[in-house]
């Protein structure tokens, strides 16, 4: 068992299954799962954590697949609790990093502020968007976020300008390494209120082209430049592949959906099968948009179409 505070070892969740934390519903046991009270009592628990022991930040799981033998270490999940968002001037916001994106993209409608709209498509937390440089209807997480805050694993905090973060496609280099996002300042305009209905419109839109409801990540691979992952898997006749519980939507053939009995070692099997097969074929590699993470899978099964 990692070395914890023992203060911290009755409010801890010890083996605690990733798959109820993930959208794929997939994932072996955290060794240690902790859900902080507010920004003090995290950043004693991070004290308390030895240095040798590996510490995972997680959101809703939407974009993460955690592999069958778990995450060794220390999970910590900020959703639920961080959870303040309010507007600390005319244009600007202020959230901290469990709020759900699409409780911003409301919430910027209601104040008059855009365009915000795009956050309604992201099933995550803004911690999440602001490490992934979530986007959706062509929005981007990054493109607003003015500063963030962050804490070290030593519980210290810091105030970062964007400046500071390299940022691209689905993609955030952050200056040093090992510090988690607490909360973001993003900057919008002011919209008129009938901006309200585009958010129906945009997930409607949505609903007709993609899984909605399913267990899945949402996109598997980014898209490669000029072209789109879905395509180039959809040509290669990969739609509805099938490996253990999980397949390639037949809606959508970026995402892949677990149909309820899958394992981590059937998705990311699938993954490799799909990148291979689109590398076969096209000449194209895909790089995968979801984070692979945890110990090595169990045993895989079997192919079908
Ligand atoms: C149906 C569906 C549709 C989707 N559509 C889109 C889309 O249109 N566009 C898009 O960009 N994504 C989309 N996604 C993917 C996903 O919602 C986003 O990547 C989202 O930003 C992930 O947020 P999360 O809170 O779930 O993060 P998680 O999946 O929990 O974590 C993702 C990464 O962020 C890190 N992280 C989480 N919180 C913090 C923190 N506080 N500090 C530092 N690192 C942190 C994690 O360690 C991990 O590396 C979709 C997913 C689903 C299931």
């Amino acid at each position: 068992m990692p070395a914890i505070g023992a203060e911290f070892l009755p409010r801890i969740r010890r083996n605690e299954p990733m798959s109820r934390h993930t959208s794929w519903h997939v994932g072996g046991p955290a060794d240690i799962y902790f859900t902080p009270d507010d920004r003090a009592d995290l950043a004693a628990f991070l004290r308390s954590v030895s240095a040798d022991v590996p510490i995972c930040w997680v959101g809703l799981g939407s974009n993460l697949l955690v592999r069958d033998g778990g995450i060794e270490g220390v999970v910590i999940s900020m959703h639920g609790t961080f959870d303040r968002l309010e507007r600390v001037a005319p244009d600007m916001v202020c959230g901290e990093a469990g709020v759900a994106c699409a409780r911003i993209a409301r919430q910027c409608i209601k104040w008059g502020l855009g365009p915000a709209e795009f956050f309604a498509g992201i099933p995550g937390t803004l911690g999440g968007a602001l490490a992934m440089n979530a986007g959706a209807f062509g929005g981007e997480t990054w493109r607003h976020v003015v500063e963030v805050e962050t804490i070290d694993r030593r519980g210290r905090e810091h105030r970062r300008p964007a400046s500071e973060y390299r940022v691209s496609y689905r993609h955030v280099e952050p200056p040093v390494a090992e510090e988690w996002f607490l909360a973001a300042k993003l900057r919008f305009e002011a919209r008129p209120a009938e901006h309200r209905s585009e958010v129906d419109l945009l997930l409607e839109r949505r609903k007709a082209t993609q899984p909605i409801g399913e267990w899945s990540c949402g996109s598997v691979f980014t898209n490669p430049p000029g072209d789109h992952a879905a395509r180039l898997i959809e040509a290669a006749g990969l739609k509805g592949l099938r490996i253990g519980g999980a397949s390639v939507s037949l809606k959508h053939a970026n995402f892949i959906i677990n149909h309820g009995e899958a394992t981590a070692a059937d998705v990311e099997s699938l993954i490799a099968r799909v990148q291979d097969e689109v590398q076969r074929v096209h000449g194209v590699h895909l790089h995968p948009e979801v984070r692979m993470v945890g110990r090595a899978a169990a045993r895989t099964r079997g192919e079908s179409h």
